[in-house]
């Protein structure tokens, strides 16, 4: 875009958000943008992979970037989602990093804040869920986190209630470089429709089921039809790595994947905007997690 006279240049960027598990990073990245675009769970590793969501503010195209939570890889898995995190952040022009405010300065957070000094990257601050602790206890845990000098700017937000929000987004797009927009104009996120309804999918399943069975999980689209009416057809299989796993997944007469299927179709509908018939399928399938071509379509690197 040429700059022409009286009108600002267009500036644009990447923000990388950073932080432990469950801190509330996917929650920010869908406020920020104004649209669910990463799923979100009160469990620990929901996002699995690098996922953009793309706004506009004036002529500042913000970037963002959602990982999964740093944290001690222990599965390939688990190995590619750190790695895909720390990539991540070096591709990008400002680093935010997220601490929940209950939870403080943990190991993880530590690890974070000590390999960012090692690469001499700065960071923002971000406390998040100021809703659960007292307005006065605020201060002393920035002044806690603040110690370790890594922070140009510390912000106070509740991602889930808004609260504090606009500030940052407003401190994120004055501090981005000049330079042309990266993306379209409508575009809000990188992710294939297809693997943003198998996403949809995976949320409900952590969302309905516990302790092994949603880390032991992973869903495929197999199919996506349009059809004549304006409706969409989705096939899908969640595979699972055990039978009895996959007896826990369809539920007593097959209840709960019914009830999985129920809440994804609702959030589906919503987000593509047209009448959705999804059809769940439960697969064993003992090594989905040393397949390399999940790991190429789900943008990860298998030998992280
Ligand atoms: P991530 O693992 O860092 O991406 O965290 P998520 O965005 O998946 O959020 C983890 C949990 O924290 C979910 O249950 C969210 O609803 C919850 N959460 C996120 N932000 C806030 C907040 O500002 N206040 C409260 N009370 N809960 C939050
Ligand atoms: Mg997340």
């Amino acid at each position: 875009m040429p700059k022409t006279e009286g009108i600002p240049a267009p500036k644009c960027g990447f923000v990388a958000i950073l932080g432990a598990p469950n801190v509330g990073k996917s929650t920010l990245l869908n406020r920020l943008v104004g649209l669910k675009v990463s799923i979100v769970s009160p469990k620990v590793q929901t996002t699995r992979t690098r996922v953009l969501g793309i706004c506009i503010r004036g002529t500042t195209q913000l970037v963002f970037i959602d990982t999964p939570g740093i944290f001690r890889p222990r599965r390939r898995l688990d190995r590619a989602m750190v790695a895909i995190a720390w990539v991540s952040a070096r591709e990008a022009d400002h680093i935010i990093l997220i601490v929940d405010v209950k939870r403080g300065f943990d190991d993880n957070t530590e690890t974070i804040t000590r390999k960012l000094a090692e690469e001499s990257r700065r960071a923002d601050l971000i406390l998040n869920k100021i809703d659960l602790v007292e307005k006065t206890e605020l201060l002393a845990i920035s002044a806690k986190l603040n110690e370790c000098g890594l922070f140009n700017d510390t912000f106070m937000i509740s991602a889930e209630s808004g609260e504090g929000v606009a500030d940052l987004m407003k401190h994120l797009t004055e501090s981005l470089p000049q330079g042309p927009w990266m993306f379209p104009e409508n575009q809000v996120s990188d992710m294939p429709a297809r693997l943003l309804a198998a996403e949809v999918t995976r949320e409900q399943i952590y969302l309905q089921l516990h302790k092994e069975v949603p880390y032991a999980t992973a869903v495929e689209t197999e199919t996506w039809e349009s059809l004549k009416n304006g409706s969409t057809r989705i096939r899908q299989v969640v595979y699972v790595q055990r039978n009895s796993q996959k007896a826990i997944v369809l539920g007593k007469d097959g209840s709960r994947i019914k009830s999985i299927g129920v809440e994804a179709r609702k959030e589906l509908e919503t987000l593509f905007d047209c009448k959705i018939h999804l059809f769940l399928f439960v697969k064993v399938r003992e090594n989905w997690g040393e397949n390399p071509k999940n790991y190429h379509d789900w943008g990860l690197d298998f030998k992280a």
